[in-house]
């Protein structure tokens, strides 16, 4: 808010230097004008205007939708006399906006009031936004990075902790590092552990998610010592050429920039210099030109992607085929700068029977069949949804006719609609003939679903429905069904992760899915293939971003950057800017902080769009591809035009004019050479069609054709897969108990995560953390109370703990300290704390092995001591839920070694626990880990069975899920 209060005098004074100048120019203008009836017009008006502008210069913005109005009728006026020249830079029409210096400075003093309010508005936000996550416990991505530097500036006992624990930070990647990270790096650093870190500024490409070459520069002067890596061991010489000389031509600094510091400049310096020898017998870059076509007709935007479509498939063919050095498809990536459009491109490699997967794409919640999972959903969760209930009904889950629909939901004589009521009551659906038993059935069915609903997971509610209604049998007849199995497979993981979140119902999965269909997030399909198989990569450059691929295919060359023309912006320095409109909100008005903003922020778009380039160049190790798409041919006839777009970048590379001359003849190919060495081979795009390419290019033919043996073999892979039963179960005593305790306990705990009861929750585990770790930091023989405190302050826990909490956690621990600290003084010896081990037991299919930490392992009189803390108050039942866990300890030291369990809350109580049944605890640790790795290895819910027989022993066993296991009349 201070931005717009240091901003106000600002405005006036230039919005009164452009009144006073603008009031000037016309004073002399109409003074020399001759006398038409038009100037005589605007004469006669001009004592108006003269007054307006003068209450304007003053700063009078009290009411801007009429003063818009009256620049408005002035700029009317001044073009029927015929005197707009005269005033052109300060006050003009550009299309339908006002333009010029008056009218943005005087948008800028009216932009002031409503950038305050939106700047409260944010603000109270942003509080609200904290104060909920810091209720709910959570952090965003952003938090983590902002907390971290929050925690080091504001607590240096802590950044002294990290610092002691760390001998040296070695950074990659540096130039993708922001201002607050860096911050975070440096705090880490220091005193006294040195910084090295590894960065290319040409490769910066993370400006909007904050990265900086600023801060990588500053960073490099900072630090000093440089050592320069000039040789490149990824790519062959051909490319590396190539890459050199488009370098040298797009990393420069613009005449007009207004902030230089914002671009990479190439230095000849550090060429690259390939380490790789030459391949003679392999061509190096490739430029596919689309211009021929273009030149012959003018194709849409639409038409020219399913052009650059269908040509990228006939390249990868053609490279796949090849008699001399056939292409992998693993080995091909073809690289996009954004993937919004990439289901063109999917589907034409899908015709061509091109394995390919898309690396995070987008598309999964505009599916049918995920809309008609979430439709069905929807009805269990609200049966007075009537859309839901019809498209449910109507999706292959009931496949109900139209005809019968509109019966069922607009009955013969029925004034309103009936779909929901008649669902709810218990009709028998007679006037439906042959339809009213099946429709009886799915009441019935649906009816089932709701009942589960408060008991059962939303993956179980799905995979229940899926069974009985045999969907994904029905999905497998249709077009890509084994995709569609897929997709509905996904959103049941989708489902499973979403519930892992504290307060998360089916209806709020209905609501997030139904709004991430509107939204359009990126959300790829399910995967049919994997990564790692023999397939063709679809990704953004960024997502290459440190990867290399034998060949890149480059598409999309001649996509032009879009301009930011957002209405309302934060500014790092001047905060909030937003234009201000006129016309009841429909016309935003020019403003000239706004445009200044604008014309900052497409500045750094192109600087780091010319690093972009050098990044998806420089990811190809033998072979770069590089598909223009659509391109201006005015550009390459003329030099007219954006030189900013990629393709006109590698015209220009080449040379326009043999450029122009291979695509005004008619040969295939020709080999261009690139300016400081290199050459570049070039294709016509017809090489790579079926089909002439005089053909209008309109929308493909459906086409029909029984499954093929690929098909086949997804179905099968999609429908029978089962993991193979694991050869070894990993995992903790304290989740083995779980398991031998109660399976289904188990699969919610550690399985899917999912919140639990009255256990404690979040406070308890911070506070056990927090003991934990100071017991674990000070020196158990010699510590004292400040020591304590010390170490306490140190704790990150201690951050977010009530003061209350504190105190009694300090107390409690201090107590604890003095009473080992006398049984060190009575001979208790200390061999180790926090202590790893890993314990394989006996030999058996599969194998099982527990891997966890001991709090403390002793000696006292000759023998090993076990112990393990526990902040809570000492109980019976707590001393039984514990002693699996103390067994597989003792177990894994030395069968005869004692166990002890040290209760620490409202000081230490200690519990020993008796004589170890070794025999009998390793057979039962066995077993269970045999059963918990066959239950795992299904992954089914149904392999997690309730063990405990009624919902009064869970509750006794404290047990968080009651709730979700039982019905409220067995409680
Ligand atoms: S409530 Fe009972 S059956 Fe359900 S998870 Fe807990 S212990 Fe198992």
């Amino acid at each position: 808010m201070e931005h717009q209060e240091a901003l106000a005098p600002v405005a006036t004074a230039a919005l009164r230097e452009a009144a006073e100048r603008i009031a000037a120019r016309l004073r002399s203008a109409l003074g020399a004008a001759r006398d038409t009836p038009t100037v005589a017009r605007l004469r006669a008006a001009w004592p108006p205007y003269e007054a307006m502008l003068e209450e304007i210069g003053r700063g009078g913005a009290a009411a801007p939708v009429l003063e818009t109005g009256r620049l408005e009728d002035l700029c009317r006026l001044l073009g029927a006399a015929r005197l707009t020249g005269t005033v052109r830079d300060d006050l003009a029409y550009d299309g339908p906006r006002l333009r010029g210096v008056l009218a943005e400075e005087y948008g800028f003093l009216a932009a002031l009031a409503p950038a305050r309010r939106l700047t409260e508005l944010l603000v109270a936000l942003g509080a609200a936004l904290r104060e909920r996550k810091r209720v709910d416990g959570v952090l965003a991505f952003d938090d983590l990075i902002a907390e971290a530097r929050a925690l080091l500036a504001d607590h240096p006992a802590v950044g002294a902790r990290c610092a002691r624990e760390l001998r040296a930070i070695l950074v990659d990647e540096f130039q993708d590092t922001d201002a607050v990270q860096a911050e975070v790096i440096e705090r880490l650093a220091s005193p006294g552990v040195p910084l090295f870190v590894v960065g290319d500024e040409k490769q910066s490409i993370y400006g909007f998610r904050g990265a900086d070459v600023t801060v990588f520069r500053r960073a490099w002067e900072r630090l000093g010592g440089a050592l320069p890596l000039g040789r490149n061991f990824r790519s062959q010489p051909a490319i590396l050429d190539f890459v050199n000389g488009l370098a040298a031509g797009t990393m420069r600094v613009p005449a007009t920039s207004p902030d230089p510091g914002r671009w990479t400049v190439f230095d000849p310096e550090q060429r690259l210099v390939a380490d790789r020898s030459a391949e003679a017998t392999r061509p190096g870059v490739s430029l596919v030109t689309f211009a021929r076509e273009h030149a012959r007709r003018s194709l849409s935007a639409a038409e020219a992607r399913e052009l650059e479509a269908r040509v990228l498939a006939g390249v990868i063919t053609a490279l796949h085929e090849r008699r001399e050095h056939p292409v992998r498809f693993g080995d091909i990536a073809v690289l996009f700068r954004a993937l919004d459009q990439v289901k063109a491109y999917e589907y034409a490699l899908r015709r061509s029977a091109i394995p390919h997967y898309v690396v995070k794409g987008r598309g999964f919640f505009q599916c049918q069949e995920v809309r008609d999972v979430a439709s069905l959903l929807a009805t269990i969760a609200d049966a007075r949804d009537g859309v839901a209930l019809a498209a449910v009904l109507r999706s292959p889950f009931f496949a109900i006719d139209d005809a019968t629909l509109a019966r069922l939901a607009w009955p013969a004589g029925a004034a309103r609609p009936a779909l929901t009521r008649r669902f709810g009551s218990d009709e028998s659906f007679a006037d439906l003939g042959d339809a009213g038993p099946r429709l009886v059935a799915i009441r019935d069915l649906l009816r089932r679903l709701r009942a589960l609903r408060s008991r059962a997971t939303i993956a179980e509610l799905i995979t229940d429905a899926l069974a009985a209604t045999d969907f994904e049998a029905v999905c497998l007849t249709q077009f890509q069904g084994p995709q569609k199995v897929a997709n509905v497979r996904k959103l049941i993981e989708l489902a499973r992760g979403a519930e892992r979140r504290r307060f998360f119902t089916l209806r709020d999965f209905v609501a997030l899915v139904h709004d991430l269909g509107e939204r359009e997030p990126r959300e790829p399909e399910a995967q049919l293939v994997g990564e790692q198989d023999d397939v063709v990569r679809l990704m953004t450059i960024h997502q290459a971003k440190g990867l290399e691929f034998p060949v890149v295919v480059l598409v999309d060359l001649g996509r032009r950057l879009e301009r930011d023309n957002d209405t309302a912006v934060i500014d790092e320095e001047l905060g909030v800017l937003v234009a201000p409109v006129a016309g009841a909100g429909l016309h935003p008005q020019s403003q000239a902080q706004l445009e200044a903003y604008r014309v900052r922020a497409w500045d750094r778009t192109r600087a780091e769009h010319a690093r972009l380039l050098y990044v998806a160049c420089t990811r190809a190790r033998d072979e770069l591809v590089l598909l223009e798409g659509k391109g201006n041919n005015r550009y390459l006839q003329s030099g007219e035009g954006d030189r900013y777009v990629w393709c006109h970048q590698v015209w220009h590379l080449l040379g326009r004019e043999p450029l122009a001359a291979f695509v005004a003849g008619d040969a295939g190919e020709t080999v261009l050479p690139v300016p400081d060495g290199g050459e570049v081979r070039v294709t016509a795009a017809a090489r790579y069609l079926e089909r002439p390419t005089t053909e209008p290019v309109g929308a493909p033919a459906p086409v029909e054709a029984p499954a093929t043996d690929v098909e086949r073999g997804f179905v099968a892979r999609v429908l029978a897969f089962a993991p193979p039963p694991p050869s070894e179960v990993v995992t903790s005593p304290t989740a083995l108990a779980d398991f031998r305790r109660c399976p289904r306990q188990f699969w919610y705990r550690h399985v899917i995560a999912l919140p639990e009861r009255g256990t404690g929750g979040l406070r308890a585990t911070l506070l056990g953390t927090a003991a934990h770790g100071v017991l674990e930091a000070v020196d158990l023989g010699t510590t004292g109370d400040a020591d304590i405190d010390g170490e306490l302050a140190a704790r990150p826990e201690t951050l977010v703990l009530r003061s209350g909490e504190l105190a009694r956690l300090a107390s409690d621990l201090r107590a604890a300290a003095a009473g080992i600290g006398a049984e060190i003084g009575a001979g208790l010896e200390i061999l180790g704390r926090e202590v790893p081990f890993v314990l394989p037991l006996p030999r058996h299919q599969p194998r099982v092995f527990l891997q966890g930490r001991i709090d403390v392992l002793a000696r006292r009189g000759g023998r090993l001591l076990v112990r393990d803390y526990k902040y809570a108050q000492p109980s019976h039942a707590a001393v039984v839920a514990h002693a699996d866990q103390l067994a597989a300890y003792r177990l894994a030291i030395a069968p005869d070694a004692a166990g002890e369990l040290v209760f620490l809350r409202g000081g230490p109580a200690v519990r020993a626990l008796p004589p170890l049944d070794v025999e009998g605890q390793v057979e039962a640790l066995v077993d269970a880990g045999v059963a918990l790795g066959a239950a795992m290895a299904s992954g089914e819910p149904s392999a997690f069975p309730k063990r405990p027989p009624s919902a009064v022993v869970c509750a006794r066993l404290g047990c968080g899920y009651v709730r979700r296991c039982w019905k409220p009349a067995d409680h």
